[in-house]
């Protein structure tokens, strides 16, 4: 088949807390040609992070001017704070056939939806339970009581959108989970999208004529 390369992409949603940094983090060696979208963000920066892994820290100002500019794919106003994906390197990943993973919100999810829904493969992690997830923010110690509090009405709002998702995950046992999510990200690597897929079938028709 004389394909383009041609990448796809991987959305991860979930609560806060429900384990999708530490998923992400214990399969990545071994699904291949990745790229990691690294967001721009307002949040202040957690003990642990660093500038460019795990988020880029901007001010308002900037991120704004970042809206203005037209440079984000998505972007959303995420428990008070802005999170966005830029599209420079989400584009340049997609021309080398990579496997582009999000770890995005659910409005992000929905924007990603319509704009690259042909070639998404889409995931929501979720914790067993909410005591679960509470437990999980406190052993977590990154952010203060007030945050975990709003994390957790968040969490109760966001997990009514789970039917939005092709995948849901409990991460309760977490190879379990692990071995779950690698193997939806291999099959998301082989997602053809549905241009061609009617190119392939066109392909057949005319054969038969
Ligand atoms: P965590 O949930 O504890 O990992 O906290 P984070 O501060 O890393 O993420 C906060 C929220 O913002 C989560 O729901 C993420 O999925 C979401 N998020 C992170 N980056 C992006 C992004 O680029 N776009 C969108 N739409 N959401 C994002
Ligand atoms: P997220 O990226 O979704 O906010 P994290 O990956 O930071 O979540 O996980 C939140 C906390 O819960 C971390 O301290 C992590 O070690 C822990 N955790 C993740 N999955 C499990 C699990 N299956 N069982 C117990 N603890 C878990
Ligand atoms: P945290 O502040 O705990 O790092 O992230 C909070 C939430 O923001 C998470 O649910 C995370 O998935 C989401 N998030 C992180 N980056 C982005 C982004 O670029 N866009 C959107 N829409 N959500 C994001």
């Amino acid at each position: 088949m004389m394909y383009k390369k041609n990448g796809v992409v991987l959305v991860l949603s979930g609560p806060s807390g429900a384990g999708k940094s530490s998923l992400i983090n214990a399969i990545i060696d071994d699904i291949g040609d990745y790229y990691f979208s690294i967001s721009t963000t307002t949040r202040p920066m957690r003990k642990g992070e660093v500038e460019g892994v795990h988020y880029y820290f901007v001010s308002k100002e900037e991120f704004q001017k970042d809206i203005e500019q037209d440079l984000f794919l998505e972007y959303a106003l995420v428990h008070g704070n802005y999170y966005g994906t830029s599209l420079k390197p989400v584009k340049e990943a997609l021309s080398q056939g990579k496997l582009v993973i999000f770890d995005i919100d659910v409005q992000g999810n929905t924007a990603i939806k319509n704009r690259l829904g042909d070639i998404t493969t889409s995931v929501f992690i979720t914790p067993p339970s909410l005591s679960e997830l509470k437990k999980r923010l406190i052993n977590r110690s990154t952010d203060s009581k007030e945050v975990i509090e709003n994390r957790i009405k968040m969490a109760k709002r966001e997990i009514q959108r789970t039917s939005e998702y092709d995948f849901v995950i409990i991460n309760d046992d977490f190879d379990v989970a692990a071995s779950v999510l690698k193997q939806i990200a291999k099959t998301a690597r082989i997602k053809v999208p549905t241009d061609r897929i009617n190119e392939f079938v066109q392909k057949w028709e005319d054969i038969e004529q």
